[in-house]
């Protein structure tokens, strides 16, 4: 192709020349004509006279092809290789055999495939100034380092969220704790007020109890007197005692009812009739006193000499006087009545000498049953009281325990912590420099757009961004900054041999 340009050809004698003005010579590849071309602008160059195809692989030199080239010895240039009957000129084939192929326009892959068939040993810098701007790279040894170190700073707070969990347990035990010693100490405060309360001396159970019977007198008979109600236990005393009231005053009534009658009678004017001294009481008083004997006066013959009519007469037949009481006086034979009475009056003051005799000892009884109250409930309240006083014990054996466990906990897990801090600030710095090894010069990248083509070769390719760098390609998604100082020197070595024109 006319295009493609060269910066050799070959003279009469077979020897490499470069372009000089009007200059003429032979393809070296092809055998055809080569004219020079020596303008202000593009570098001077060889290219075929005629249109042909010479080789097919050849790209359009540019000043970019050219002066890449420059930097290689002028025997290493532009050199002819024959395998297999065909030959091609490789940009670069130094020292070492190997080939280097400049590449700045894209070509196919199966181009490229066959490239590196024919060259064997070879490699491929692309001209990448153009889609650098879809280039994303990022630093390796960064993006490790950033990863190190989160790691680190994740291992850390697991460490320091495992000690600070269980810290926090412990103090949520001890403040448990610390709450069941509060509970505690109120409940033998308060037993300890109810046992002072139910701490009694004698004299002071007497008090009590002459203060509870007191109020026996006062209660009203009935609602009152039913509805009693002692926590000292004497609502049966109360009963009995009130019964044992109740009958004596009955009695008592008995016998004043007698010994008014008697009285009555004593007193009452007497009425003479026949041989029997009568006492005149009011027919009211007869009937109640129930006499056998009674007498009606006619009232006109009250102070008569002689009374006519002074009938003897049962009680049913004064009955009959109801109605005429106005008009007579009545009386009584005193004597069989009295003797009834009297009779009457021994029998009441017997029984209530017998009802005397009964009645118990309350108070004796009451203060007994208020004393066995206040021991009772004082042992019943000592028994909580020690038992809970062993509780506080224990509570407070546990407390110091998990104290003790906790400040143990805390001082070994600050050790651990420290040295887990130090052992993995060591372990960082290690991991830092081998990772700074390790991805030194590596980069990640993302391309966008990127030429398919060379993300499938088998040759190393090199990409040239215009910088004193080249990118190697090292994997689908890495790159290696190369200087372009070290890839020279690796690829182009200083020797006797090479020397650049
Ligand atoms: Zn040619």
């Amino acid at each position: 192709m006319g295009r493609q340009g060269m910066q050799f050809g070959v003279d009469e004698h077979g020897q490499r020349i470069e372009p000089f003005k009007n200059g003429r010579s032979v393809c070296p590849l092809c055998g055809n004509v080569l004219i020079a071309h020596c303008g202000d602008i593009n570098a001077w160059h060889w290219h075929h006279y005629k249109a042909i195809d010479c080789d097919s692989w050849k790209e359009p030199e540019t000043a970019w092809h050219l002066n890449w080239k420059k930097r290689w010895a002028g025997n290493e240039r532009e050199v002819i290789i024959e395998k297999d009957g065909k030959k091609h000129i490789a940009d670069i084939q130094n020292k070492n055999g190997i080939v280097i192929e400049f590449q700045n326009s894209p070509i196919s892959m199966s181009t490229i495939s066959a490239r590196e068939t024919f060259y064997g040993k070879m490699f491929w810098v692309i001209n990448a100034k153009n889609f650098m701007e879809h280039l994303n790279i990022w630093s390796l040894v960064t993006k490790e380092l950033k990863e190190l170190e989160e790691d680190n700073r994740k291992s850390l707070a697991m460490d320091s969220y495992f000690y600070r969990t269980e810290m926090e347990e412990f103090r949520k035990k001890i403040a448990k704790k610390e709450r069941e010693i509060r509970s505690t100490k109120e409940q033998l405060s308060s037993a300890k007020f109810h046992m002072e309360s139910y701490f009694k001396n004698p004299e002071q159970i007497t008090a009590v109890a002459l203060a509870s019977m007191a109020k026996w007198d006062e209660m009203k008979n009935g609602y009152e007197e039913a509805n009693y109600y002692s926590i000292y236990d004497l609502t049966n005393y109360f009963k009995e005692y009130r019964a044992h009231q109740r009958t004596q005053k009955s009695l008592a009534v008995e016998l004043e009812q007698i010994e008014k009658a008697i009285h009555k009678i004593n007193i009452a004017p007497p009425y003479q009739a026949g041989n029997i001294l009568y006492k005149i009481l009011a027919f009211q008083e007869i009937v109640q006193l129930k006499c056998v004997v009674s007498i009606a006066i006619p009232i006109q013959e009250q102070h008569s000499m002689f009374p006519i009519f002074n009938a003897v007469r049962s009680l049913e037949q004064l009955v009959s006087y109801q109605h005429k009481q106005a008009g007579f006086l009545f009386a009584i034979d005193p004597v069989p009545l009295l003797e009834k009475l009297n009779y009457q009056k021994e029998s009441v003051q017997s029984k209530i000498a017998e009802a005397n005799n009964t009645i118990p000892d309350y108070q004796t009884m009451v203060i007994s049953k208020v004393k066995a109250y206040y021991v009772h409930n004082y042992e019943l309240t000592k028994k909580h009281f020690d038992g809970w006083q062993k509780q506080l014990d224990k509570y407070n054996s546990e407390l110091s325990d998990l104290t003790d466990e906790m400040e143990s906990f805390n001082q070994a897990e600050q050790i651990v912590i420290e040295s887990s801090r130090e052992e993995s600030e060591k372990q960082l710095e290690e991991d830092r420099s081998h990772t700074m090894r390790r991805w030194k010069g590596l980069y990640g990248f993302r391309w966008k757009n990127e030429r398919k083509s060379w993300s499938e070769t088998g040759s190393p390719v090199f990409f040239d961004i215009g910088k004193d760098y080249l990118f190697q390609r090292t994997g689908p998604k890495t790159l290696r900054k190369v200087s372009l100082a070290i890839f020279l020197n690796k690829y182009n070595p200083p020797g006797a041999s090479s020397m650049a024109i």
